[in-house]
């Protein structure tokens, strides 16, 4: 099998746990609703969301925490966040008019992203802030609220590369966001159009997972709110956006082995531990390692809200050292967030029936092909490496020890692999087995898939526990109702 196994065991809480351990139940609903399934669990998303209350309680800060809908398209999800005093932010006319659908009031509902004049019309139709991402956007919304006649819209500016005084320049750049040092130009146009916009905060989200970056730009925000104030604007509010992260192993010590034995393995100096060769990101030039780790850092201590506990404890270096939260604080500034994947940290999990296994090359690993595309475990797409849990249809089978195998899709290429690299597992699975990828409800269930070859998209189902045992049903059938222990 090539060494030990290396195993990247996912970390598990313990409604997926509890999940897991009722293999029987997700093996009928995968005989009966097909493969691929994602199971997602509502009442987690509340629960992560009190965790993020939880810091902002700690700092005795106010404003809203904006589930990044975009990560998950779950109905279930969005009612039951509905059903809490959290908001949302939509990115596009089908995610707004499924945010009101699900119950969110308009001063609940960020707008942001790339916005269509339709998208535009409705955000300002029925009130809701709209995070304005350039001049442009800016002036073609005062436009359509004067010409449609409407009301007054909320908007807050995004704002992107910020500049730590006296210090480099943040390199990174971005589609979205007016430039920080164009500010004035900006106010200008506010100005103009003060009868149609009111302005009631800066925001800014970074695609990064650089604490130090981000408190740059949150130090930023700070000097321009200030800046809208010396000219008579009256913001209260500072977006600080996503980004928060989700630490996806159990174990840590399993990853740092993982990592080295990979780099080993592009050096040669060890057997593959991908499909071809692939190294992530890492090449062998003449004996040395060059490139960088392509890989979500999938053991991350710091992540959701501890995440942003740190962030808001990061010392202002241009104002005097102090915390970020303090200063937030002493300037009555609203903090708003706007955390997607992290929101859904342990809401769900991806089933997919095992409908082939194989031997490959002699002595080599097995070749396993499952009732899911790759597009439908989006893990390899974002870099994130964690071990599917194997769900024997028998469970009584008599097990042999550990193998490695490859993961295909069932799409007829290729380069349908649910996995490039060799995924260890603690037994041989067999057809009819089922495969849980856990933990893919931000960004991996449903983001990326398609119907490509008319192969089904997965169905989704939401599960909660009452009275110690699980109940399910479909995504769109769900309402708060069911899990809160409401009216029925
Ligand atoms: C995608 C996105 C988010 C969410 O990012 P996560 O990394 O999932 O937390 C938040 N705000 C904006 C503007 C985004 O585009």
């Amino acid at each position: 099998m090539g060494g030990q196994p290396l195993y990247l065991e996912p970390r598990s809480g313990p409604r997926l746990r509890s999940l897991l351990d009722s293999a029987e139940l997700l093996h009928t609903l995968t005989d009966a609703l097909g493969s691929p399934l994602n199971v997602v669990v509502p009442e987690q998303i509340a629960e992560n969301l009190e965790r993020f209350r939880a810091v902002y309680g700690r700092h005795h800060l106010a404003g809203q925490v904006f589930f990044a809908h975009k990560a998950n398209r779950s109905s279930a999800l969005l009612r039951r966040l509905a059903a809490t005093d959290a908001g949302v932010d939509v990115a596009s006319l089908g995610e707004l008019r499924h945010a009101l659908g699900a119950g969110f009031p308009p001063d609940r509902i960020m707008a942001t992203g790339p916005k269509s004049p339709e998208f535009l019309w409705l955000a300002a139709r029925v009130s809701v802030t709209v995070g304005v991402d350039s001049p442009g956007e800016l002036e073609q919304l005062a436009a359509l609220v004067r010409k449609h006649g409407l009301p007054r819209v909320r908007v807050l500016l995004r704002l992107s590369g910020f500049e730590a005084p006296g210090v480099r320049v943040l390199s990174r750049r971005s589609r979205f966001g007016s430039p920080a040092g164009e500010l004035e130009p900006l106010l200008d146009a506010v100005e103009r159009h003060r009868d149609v916009l009111d302005l009631t905060g800066l925001a800014y989200h970074l695609d990064t997972m650089g604490l130090a970056e981000k408190a740059t730009a949150l130090e930023g925000c700070l000097r321009a709110l200030e800046r809208c104030r010396s000219r008579g604007f009256t913001p209260r509010a500072v977006d600080v956006g996503g980004g928060f992260g989700v630490d996806y192993l159990a174990d840590g010590g399993q990853w740092e082995r993982y990592t080295s034995e990979l780099t080993a393995a592009v050096l040669g100096t060890r057997p593959p531990l991908t499909w071809g060769g692939h190294g992530y990101g890492l090449r062998n030039e003449a004996g040395t390692v060059r490139g960088t780790l392509g890989l979500y850092p999938a053991h991350r201590p710091v992540a959701g809200e501890r995440y942003l506990d740190a962030l808001l404890a990061h010392p202002a270096a241009a104002l005097g050292g102090r915390p970020l939260a303090e200063l937030l604080l002493e300037h009555l500034y609203d903090l708003h967030i706007e955390p997607g994947r992290a929101l859904l940290d342990q809401c769900g999990l991806t089933l997919a029936r095992v409908l082939e296994v194989r031997p490959g090359e002699p002595g080599g690993e097995l070749l396993v092909r499952l009732a899911a595309k790759a597009d439908d475990v989006a893990l390899e797409e974002h870099g994130v490496l964690m071990d599917p849990v194997l769900l024997p249809r028998d469970p009584a089978g008599d097990g042999t020890g550990p193998v490695a195998v490859h993961l295909f899709g069932s799409r007829c290429l290729e380069t349908d692999l649910i996995t490039r690299r060799t995924v260890f597992l603690p037994r041989r699975p067999e057809p009819g087995d089922l495969m849980a990828f856990v933990n893919t409800a931000g960004y991996c269930m449903d983001f990326h898939a398609t119907r490509a070859q008319l192969q089904p998209v997965a169905r989704k189902v939401a599960a909660w526990q009452e009275g110690g045992a699980w109940r399910w049903c479909l995504d769109d059938q769900y309402w708060p109702t069911a899990s809160m222990g409401g009216a029925k």
